[in-house]
């Protein structure tokens, strides 16, 4: 025992006991030790309630069990005051359970009658610990105070601040609280807290009631949310409200309460722009695929829990869209995309949900459809409504759409899923050709089945790549003014090892889908330029041509260049008996205009001569073809063929006309198609350059293409 402590302070001691001997028992152990004690016994309830009260006590003696008292009841006593000063029992025998139950209970030590020599050390300790317990408890009150203090300071200057007296139900609101509500210094406000219910949004009352009672039950540390009220103007601001409860000690019942309000109304506008912006579409305000996605995980919820209800989804592409956007601008392809938004907006039923997935690829979620006639009818007035004309500069365009439809009865459970097989569906409307009828792609069951089949098919084409299956073939194009064979077309042909022969109309647009077409390309030009290198061996001075066949996505290959002079490289050819053949759309779908013409004058910069393909079958329009250099015009064949028929006289005038045009371009005309004799006069008297076609010869094998050559036969 430190001397210092007890010399000049008494330790005031509370004995509990019925015996005044063991009272002064325990006090001699203490005072033989250097205790300065002073003391009170008592031995019934309301005595101990009468010593609590009338004075402060440093530690509780009790003894176990009295005649008309015991230890428990004066615990129980003892603890309802809230008090600090250690409480021990001092006794003659106890059992080791009720030892136990009355640790359990909250007493501090035990000390036996028989061992009071340890008495003084085991108050010792407890006033140690007592003191330990007072000095941690005061610290955390300050801290919570200056906590609360701190907060309010740092953020008085600009909210509002108010302070509740729960007690007295009465609540203050700083000026500047009043400021921000736009209410007058001098107006009384309803009695708290209607006055404030009433000034909060209705939506949001029911989440600050939650708030707050969590708080006043102790559930939460502080009270911190956010939510609208109404301003005397009229408009609703979002706040941000926080605040601390006061609890009473002994009760733990809240007596005050004060906190902030803050105006978060920009951050909130803010942060719901920038919600709205990450879930739709910014150039027609439709809603993107994220929240489209998101809508459809809905419906297909709804699908799984109610059999009766069936949802599709349609993916939209615009036709030509490319074309729309390089002739009359971006600003005049944005209006186009804008006005087919709102035309779907205008056709769509309620529920159903339109969005744009970018590009000129849109797509809609039918809600609750009956069955796939039902979902195609729509989708007709949709197109319909579609292919209106819009304006611009005084020309009339007429916008055209494919649409590739899934049913969610097919068991889809990721909404991801339905979009793709409504996009494949989409693909394979679109890989229809300009001239068919069939807009609109149901994605079935049979639709699977081609799926599977493609992919058996695109093994069997790694496979036939591998083993040089892929063949070209010869179609002689014959000079008009001469009559003499001036070039082949190469055609590649499937050799199957069973040599039966597979057209390329039935694997070419897999294999560009596949990305295959790539190395089929190449394998075709390294034959036609080898090929070229044979014939000028056999035949030298006849300089004929061959032209190969570029698919778009063989255009768009960074290497081609490097490519094509390593065929002719490798052939030992001049570049200049090359020649290339391209579709307009290749040309028109490539992104960039001035990379698609740096490519053509490179190639044309090496002799490589280029052969616009189809021409006439798609959007062809001379005057945007125009800006992509080419130097020879082929003619589609269905225009050649209706030349002599019924039709000849409309037919006649618009190859006429190309004929002219091409021309004038400085291009020269390639008739393809020819069958007969009549076409053959025919094109002749309009003054095309070339022509080819079944009449002169079907696409050969090289060594009878060879023979050909040989026979050097007049047209
Ligand atoms: P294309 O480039 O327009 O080729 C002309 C097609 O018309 C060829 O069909 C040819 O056999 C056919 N043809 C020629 N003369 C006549 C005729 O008098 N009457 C009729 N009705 N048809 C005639 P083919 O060889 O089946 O090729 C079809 C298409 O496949 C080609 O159309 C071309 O787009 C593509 N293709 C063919 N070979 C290749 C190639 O090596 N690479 C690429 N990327 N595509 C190729
Ligand atoms: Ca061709
Ligand atoms: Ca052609």
């Amino acid at each position: 025992m430190s001397e210092s402590t007890v010399q000049h302070t008494f330790l005031h001691v509370l004995v509990i006991d019925d015996s005044d001997d063991d009272a002064l028992l325990n006090i001699l152990a203490l005072r033989r030790e250097g205790f300065a004690v002073k003391h009170i016994r008592v031995d019934t309830g309301p005595a101990l309630i009468s010593a609590l009260e009338s004075s402060a006590w440093d530690v509780v003696l009790s003894d176990f069990s009295m005649p008309n008292f015991s230890a428990h009841e004066a615990l129980a006593i003892y603890q309802s005051y809230q008090l600090n000063a250690p409480f021990i029992v001092v006794t003659g025998t106890i059992g080791e359970e009720s030892a136990v139950a009355m640790m359990k209970a909250g007493v501090n030590d035990f000390v036996l009658k028989t061992h009071l020599k340890r008495l003084p050390g085991v108050v010792e300790r407890e006033l140690r610990e007592a003191e330990n317990r007072r000095a941690k408890k005061e610290t955390e009150h300050a801290l919570r105070i200056s906590q609360e203090r701190y907060e309010l300071a740092l953020r008085g200057a600009n909210d509002g601040l108010w302070d509740w007296d729960i007690r007295a139900d009465q609540v203050y609101f700083s000026p500047r609280w009043r400021d921000m509500l736009g209410i007058a210094a001098d107006e009384v406000m309803e009695s708290f807290p209607n006055c404030f219910y009433n000034m909060i949004h209705p939506d949001d009352v029911a989440h600050l009631q939650a708030s707050l009672d969590q708080h006043l039950e102790h559930q939460s540390p502080h009270l911190e949310t956010e939510h609208r009220i109404m301003h005397r103007d009229g408009q609703w601001r979002w706040m941000l409200v926080r605040g601390m409860a006061m609890f009473e000690e002994s009760t733990g019942a809240p007596y005050r309460m004060a906190g902030s309000l803050t105006d978060i109304t920009a951050r909130k506008r803010t942060e719901e722009q920038l919600l709205y912006d990450a879930l739709h579409d910014g150039l027609t305000g439709l809603a993107n695929r994220a929240l489209f996605t998101d809508f459809l995980g809905f419906a297909l919820g709804h699908a799984t829990r109610d059999d009766g209800y069936l949802c599709a989804v349609l993916c939209l592409n615009l036709e030509r869209f490319r074309y729309i956007n390089d002739s009359f601008g971006h600003p005049f392809g944005d209006h186009v995309l804008r006005v087919t938004g709102e035309r779907l907006m205008h056709a769509r039923r309620g529920g159903d949900v339109v969005a744009r997935f970018g590009g000129d690829e849109f797509a809609v979620l039918l809600d609750n459809i009956r069955d796939v006639q039902d979902a195609v009818q729509i989708t007709e007035t949709m197109l319909t409504e579609l292919e209106k004309p819009i304006a611009i500069e005084g020309h009339e365009i007429y916008p055209a759409a494919r649409v590739g439809i899934s049913l969610s009865d097919a068991g889809y459970t990721h909404p991801e899923e339905m979009i793709r097989d409504a996009d494949t569906a989409m693909h394979r409307a679109k890989s229809h050709k300009a001239k068919t009828r069939t807009r609109i792609e149901i994605f079935d069951s049979a639709m699977h089945g081609m799926m599977l089949k493609a992919l058996k098919m695109e093994h069997e084409i790694r496979r036939a790549i591998e083993a040089g299956e892929f063949r070209a073939y010869y179609q002689p194009i014959i000079n008009l003014k001469t009559g003499r064979l001036c070039a082949f077309e190469a055609l590649v042909r499937w050799v199957k090892p069973d040599g039966s022969i597979v057209s390329p109309l039935d694997f070419i647009p897999l294999s560009e889908e596949l990305g295959l077409v790539n190395q089929i390309g190449q394998q075709m030009l390294i034959q036609a330029t080898a090929q070229i290198g044979e014939w000028e061996k056999s035949f030298p001075g006849n300089k004929l041509k061959v032209s190969v066949n570029l698919s778009s996505k063989q255009f768009n290959q960074p290497d081609l260049i490097q490519q094509i002079d390593d065929a002719i490289a490798q052939a030992g050819i001049t570049p200049d008996r090359l020649e290339l053949e391209l579709t307009e759309s290749t040309l028109i779908e490539h992104e960039d205009t001035a990379s698609t013409v740096a490519v053509l004058d490179a190639l044309r910069g090496r002799g490589i001569q280029i052969l616009l393909d189809d021409f006439g079958t798609g959007y062809s329009s001379l005057s945007y073809l125009h800006r992509f250099p080419t130097n020879f015009l082929k003619i589609d064949g269905s225009f050649v063929q209706r030349i002599t028929q019924t039709e000849r006289h409309r037919s006649g005038a618009v190859v006429r006309t190309i004929v002219v045009l091409g021309h004038s371009l400085g291009m020269s005309l390639v008739a393809e198609g020819v069958e007969t004799i009549e076409q053959l006069a025919t094109l002749r008297g309009m003054n095309c350059d070339f022509a080819q076609g079944y009449l002169f010869a079907k696409p050969l094998p090289a060594d009878e293409a060879t023979r050909l050559i040989a026979c050097n036969p007049v047209w």
